[in-house]
């Protein structure tokens, strides 16, 4: 009965490591990734406290913060890690589970953003920026405003088209896309499953790297 109390629970663990091949029971704490990161103390949580909730189940915890939103994927986490732990990969699987599982917070910040990129390079083979922009103000009107001055800018500059790109590697770009969606669907066996009900993975005895 103890042993069970004090047991982690191991189901997040284990559907990172199936999801995205990183073992997370690796991390012994030293901080180094949350030392390097541009966004740690932005949010409740940083890098190390996220492994930390990851090594012990805490789903909900890691869900509630808006770290893994602010996280913009630099990878300095990842390189900085003496145990070579994909940190940012890490960060990567928690979004794809929040997407996965509808546990996306409503007002995570760059959630959207993030979404409406990867539909509009589904969509067009590129990005279509003014498709995106009016996306994100339609479902956050009060940043109309905020943004106003910058895209008048960057419209100026020719930063943002008016109609989407027609190059001619679009219809290439769009195979890429399905061929890699096709290979995600074969990886992650049991991804329609929310973490919870997938079965865990222990931790490891010790001596494996982060990405095996
Ligand atoms: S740098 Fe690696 S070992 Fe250190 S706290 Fe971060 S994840 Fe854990
Ligand atoms: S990848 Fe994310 S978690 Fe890692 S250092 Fe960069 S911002 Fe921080």
């Amino acid at each position: 009965m103890t042993t069970a109390l004090a047991a982690p629970d191991t189901v997040l663990a284990g559907a990172i490591r199936r999801g995205a091949d990183i073992n997370a029971y690796k991390c012994y704490q030293c901080k180094r990734c949350t030392a390097g990161c541009p966004v740690a103390g932005y949010a409740g949580l940083h890098p190390a406290q996220i492994v930390r909730a990851v090594q012990l189940g805490d789903l909900d915890s890691i869900m509630a913060d808006k770290f893994i939103w602010l996280c913009t994927g630099c990878q300095t986490c990842s390189t900085r890690c003496p145990q070579e732990i994909d940190v940012a990969g890490i960060m990567d699987e928690l979004r794809i589970l929040a997407y996965e599982h509808d546990l996306v917070r409503k007002d995570a910040p760059f959630a959207g953003i993030l979404k409406y990129n990867a539909d509009s390079f589904k969509r067009w083979g590129r990005m279509y920026e003014l498709e995106l922009l009016a996306r994100d103000k339609l479902t956050r009107p009060s940043s109309m405003t905020d943004d106003l001055v910058l895209g008048v800018k960057m419209v100026a500059k020719g930063k943002i088209g008016f109609l989407p790109s027609t190059g001619g590697d679009r219809a290439q770009m769009k195979r890429m896309v399905e061929a890699a969606e096709r290979i995600e669907r074969q990886r992650r066996t049991g991804g329609a499953s929310p973490p919870a009900a997938e079965s865990p993975d222990a931790p490891p005895s010790g001596g494996e790297g982060g990405r095996s």
